[in-house]
């Protein structure tokens, strides 16, 4: 499989779950990946009338998704059987992998080409963070007695790097020494196929054995987003003894997280304390000077060029999260070329307004609030109190996702309206519906309902 089909089938996962089924299967099923490189992802379109459609209704989703599968190209390129011939011969994925936005290991781990430590942008915020990847990425298991970094923990808010650095040092061991048996996996992931593998055991007893035994013969160990390890069915058990095994045999291990160990709720305090056993580090929001670099750096990598005063723009409008600051640089990009005009100031604010209009349309937290209550029939009060009782928890959870999704607001902001929470009790909900949403099928059905009750059409 082409890293074009790769990446357009994570895409197209991604869209499935943000639109209306019917228009997925109208105007995404049939979309092809035909190539890609770090720079743009060309799309074979099955007729002129769903190219243009694509291009007019749902090229913001396409780079949302883009985002949210952790491959943001720079360009969407959709084309026809027409153009076809062209773009195979011009962006060929098979001559030039080193620009491929994927790169697979011998385990299949898959490590994102461009997220490097020559691509992140160290500033006072990730100083800590790279050098001690850096550290571990040169020298993984090192306990020389007096200074351990085994296990490495790095946690910061969403949107900050933490999945690059840890990109960043698989793609170095493996570059430095190919045949280390690395493994990275999103914990979610894990979660899964632990539960898969106790799944088949009745049919098929080896699945279990292999799950551990592929851990187990780690020699560097990856957990991303270890905030979503659940405590239940044994997982955690599990872990605990596949990390002391690693952790004994001198083999690194390397865990990313949204907040600090003693802020996750749901881990047993045994893990815990192991995770807290070798070196903490946290990221940041970048300064405004770390912005403008990580926006000049990203032109620099896709070969584009803006002027300094929408650099500018566009460091100072989006001041927390680096996944959204590519994500408005890319819009800002794709709408002067689709638009076939000029980058200016003025082009920029349109191209940001234009996604700002299409999210609000007369709703706000308010209406959202509202609609999350009748639907669930728990009052708007108890929606926004701190009582714990499972049905209330979720409602607030949905009603927490809509308004992060819906309304353009700062993560404090929403806090805020919901009962002067911190943000990253907002950002836990977030991520827990958005985990649910990539599973389950009672929330994205849920979400779909009161999106049709505040009538938003994505
Ligand atoms: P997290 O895992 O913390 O949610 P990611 O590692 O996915 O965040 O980063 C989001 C996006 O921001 C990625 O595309 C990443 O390349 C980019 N990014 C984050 N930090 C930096 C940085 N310091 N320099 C360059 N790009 C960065
Ligand atoms: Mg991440």
């Amino acid at each position: 499989m082409n890293n074009a089909k790769i990446i357009l089938d994570d895409i197209k996962t991604e869209l499935k779950q943000r639109l209306q089924a019917v228009h997925y299967l109208l105007w995404i099923d049939e979309l092809e990946g035909v190539s890609c490189s770090d720079s743009q992802l060309v799309i074979l379109a099955p007729s002129e009338h769903v190219k243009n459609t694509v291009e007019k209704n749902h090229l913001y989703d396409f780079i949302e998704a883009g985002r949210m599968v952790n491959c943001p190209v720079i360009n969407f390129i959709f084309i026809t059987k027409e153009d076809l011939s062209k773009y195979v011969n011009s962006c060929d994925t098979t001559q030039n992998d080193d620009n491929a936005c994927k790169k697979v290991n011998n385990n299949s781990s898959f490590f994102i080409a461009r997220y490097t430590f020559d691509n992140f942008v160290v500033g006072e915020s990730n100083r800590l963070a790279f050098v001690t990847a850096r550290t571990v990425a040169e020298n993984p298991g090192i306990n020389d007695g007096f200074l351990t970094l085994n296990p490495l923990f790095i946690y910061g808010g969403v949107g900050l790097g933490k999945t690059h650095l840890l990109h960043s040092i698989g793609n170095f061991i493996l570059e430095n020494n190919p045949s280390c048996n690395i493994i990275y996996m999103p914990t979610e992931k894990l979660t899964n196929e632990y539960f898969a593998s106790l799944n088949k055991y009745s049919t098929d007893k080896d699945a279990y054995r292999n799950f551990r035994e592929k851990y187990a013969n780690a020699d560097v160990l990856m957990l991303d987003d270890i905030q979503f390890l659940q405590k239940k069915g044994g997982l955690q058990d599990v872990i605990f003894h596949i990390f002391n095994d690693l952790y004994t045999k001198g083999k690194q291990i390397i865990l990313s997280s949204d907040r600090p160990p003693k802020e996750i709720n749901d881990i047993e305090d045994r893990l815990r304390s192991r995770f807290e056993g070798g070196i903490m580090t946290d990221i940041w929001s970048p300064s405004l000077d770390t912005r403008i670099e990580i926006i000049m750096k990203k032109l620099e990598c896709t070969k584009n060029s803006l002027s300094e005063d929408i650099v500018y723009y566009l460091a100072e409008k989006i001041n927390t999260n680096i996944r959204e600051l590519e994500g408005a640089l890319l819009k800002v990009i794709m709408f002067c070329t689709l638009t076939n005009r000029k980058p200016s100031l003025e082009l920029a604010k349109e191209a940001l307004k234009e996604q700002e209009d299409q999210r609000n349309e007369d709703i706000d937290s308010e209406k959202i609030i509202s609609s999350v209550s009748s639907y669930f029939n728990i009052s708007k009060s108890d929606i926004i109190s701190k009582k714990k009782n499972k049905e209330i928890v979720e409602a607030r959870m949905i009603a927490i996702y809509l308004v992060y999704d819906l309304l353009n607001l700062p993560l404090i902001n929403i806090g805020q309206i919901f009962g002067g929470r911190d943000h990253t009790t907002i950002i836990y909900s977030r991520d827990k519906i958005l985990n649910n949403l990539a599973q389950n099928t009672k929330t994205t059905k849920v979400i779909s309902d009161l999106k049709e009750m505040l009538n938003v059409h994505n």
